[in-house]
């Protein structure tokens, strides 16, 4: 190939930036929808993701859209405004999402992980007064719960809320915070009471409430279309009507919206990983040396032989999750490990579709250097890999420490 073919064959792999994943679906509700996500992906993400992830520019409008398609809380009852569809079925249109463009599909994940604690812990009043604005995606949100100095260690946190006349002053800062800065809703544990996990209450804030802004943008690695900022708060003041659950709740309201969210990243990563590996196809199946294509060679169609058996692992591994969540059985290690896998995978295999389209890959021109700096991202958040077999040990032996 000549350095002049190059945007042609830069071009050929992008096409099937849109799954081709086989997908089962239950009934013809289910497969118009994922025929809708893929219509969405080919017609407004895919064109749009090249330039958006180069410049660092956040989508808003398309969020928007797919707010206004049902597409940002659809594993939520529809009787309070979601969409009302099962864990495994809203988890495999954030895949599909994520085959086109991760940094949207992650939006859609953090959005729904930042509705959780008003759907799950919220009383009637708050949620007739807030939910349908936040579930239709009309007002994005944010989940803030790490700080500068406890990320992993989350329970030491130090933002403190002062109980004031009919209400609480809250000071401090909040570190990584997703949609920081264009989130217009803010869910954000906070320390009421003593040290540790007791202490910790959450409060849902409102973007315009004085003395919460946001700090300039992470200069991050991947994902440069998801803002991620620190948000800091001083001195906001908050009616007692905005703590979310009773005071002490936050800390285990956090976590158990991470295990929903966990679950998000997972499938965030697979569809990644789904994107890596079909690029890696089209790429081998094209190339030629040695006057065949490089596909031919088995030490190459090993490599995607391994590669499409790790990502369907992984989609078994958070489906089989999902399942159990779908039945209301206890699913926080199966989430651990589903996210532990699947984002494992995701770097594994972005790292092999480089090694598959050679000096090519390690260039801008193709999307898999891209794939590539995302992928590290989602071994991070939502609790680190070392973090998630911290909470699978835990569960095998009990043992807290
Ligand atoms: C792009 C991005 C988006 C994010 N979005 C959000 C968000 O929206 N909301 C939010 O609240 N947070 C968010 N985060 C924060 C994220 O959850 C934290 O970065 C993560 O929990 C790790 O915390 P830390 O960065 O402080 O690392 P640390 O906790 O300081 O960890 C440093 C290293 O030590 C290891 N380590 C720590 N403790 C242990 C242990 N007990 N055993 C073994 N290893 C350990 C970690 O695995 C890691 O390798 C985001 C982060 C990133 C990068």
């Amino acid at each position: 190939m000549t350095v002049s073919s190059l945007p042609e064959m830069a071009d050929a792999i992008t096409d099937p930036r849109v799954s081709t994943v086989d997908r089962a679906a239950d009934s013809d509700e289910i497969r118009a929808l994922f025929d809708l996500v893929r219509e969405l992906n080919r017609d407004l993400l895919v064109p749009r993701v090249d330039q958006a992830e180069a410049t660092g520019s956040f989508p808003r409008d398309i969020l928007h859209t797919l707010g206004a398609a049902g597409l940002m809380s659809l594993a939520y009852p529809v009787e309070i405004g979601g969409g009302g569809q099962p864990a495994s079925v809203s988890l495999q249109v954030l895949e599909e999402l994520a085959t086109s463009w991760l940094s949207i599909a992650v939006s859609v994940s953090v959005h729904s992980l930042a509705c959780f604690p008003l759907v799950h812990a919220g009383s009637l009043q708050q949620r007739q007064r807030w939910l349908d604005q936040m579930l239709s995606g009309e007002r994005l949100g944010a989940y803030c719960l790490s700080e500068p100095d406890s990320g992993s260690d989350a329970a030491a946190l130090t933002t403190r809320a002062t109980p004031t006349n009919g209400g609480y002053r809250i000071s401090g800062r909040k570190a990584w915070i997703t949609h920081g800065g264009e989130a217009e809703f803010y869910h954000v544990m906070t320390r009421t009471g003593g040290d540790g996990p007791a202490g910790i209450s959450c409060f849902l804030i409102d973007a315009e409430t004085p003395g919460l802004s946001a700090a300039p943008r992470e200069r991050k690695m991947g994902a440069w279309a998801s803002p991620t900022a620190a948000i800091i708060l001083d001195n906001v003041t908050v009616t007692s009507d905005r703590l979310i659950g009773d005071e002490g709740q936050g800390f285990a309201i956090a976590m158990a919206g991470l295990d929903a969210g966990r679950l998000g990243i997972a499938a965030c990563a697979v569809g990644l990983a789904q994107a890596a590996l079909q690029a890696a196809v089209a790429y081998a199946t094209q190339r030629q040396q040695f006057s065949q294509p490089i596909a031919d060679f088995q030490g190459v169609s090993f490599l995607l032989a391994d590669m499409a058996t790790a990502v369907e692992a992984a989609r078994s591994l958070y489906l089989a999750a999902a399942d159990r969540a779908d039945r209301g059985l206890p699913y926080s290690a199966q989430a651990a490990m589903a996210k532990l896998l699947a984002t494992d995978t995701a770097m594994k295999v972005a790292t092999d579709a480089i090694q598959i389209l050679g000096g090519y890959g390690y260039t801008r021109d193709f999307p898999v250097e891209r794939f590539f700096r995302e992928a590290k991202m989602l071994q991070i958040v939502e609790g680190t890999n070392q973090i998630q077999r911290m909470v699978i040990g835990r569960h095998l032996t009990g043992v807290r420490r």
